[in-house]
């Protein structure tokens, strides 16, 4: 005896919706869903998101490791000359 359950599936990786399109005097007009600027260009409505809305990309730390000779990961440490 199992139990069914329906889980409607919804799309993975659907694209995030930018903007809604309206009507303003019979044309196109494109409303950010972000914030309240809208334009009837499609264009600049692209533009707008990307200057304002796009994901910034995260800044990647990258050290470099260094390895010595035998493969062995070198780490700074303090030597004592003497
Ligand atoms: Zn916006």
């Amino acid at each position: 005896m199992t139990e069914q359950t329906e889980t409607p599936r919804t799309g993975l990786g659907s694209p995030v919706q930018r903007y809604t399109v309206g009507k303003w005097h019979d044309l196109p007009n494109y409303q950010c869903t972000q914030c309240p600027f809208s334009t009837l260009d499609k264009a600049e409505m692209e533009e707008h998101w990307q200057k304002v809305h796009a994901p910034k990309p995260k800044p990647r730390r990258v050290v470099p490791q260094l390895v010595d000779r035998f493969g062995n990961p070198l780490t700074v440490e303090e030597t004592d000359d003497g």
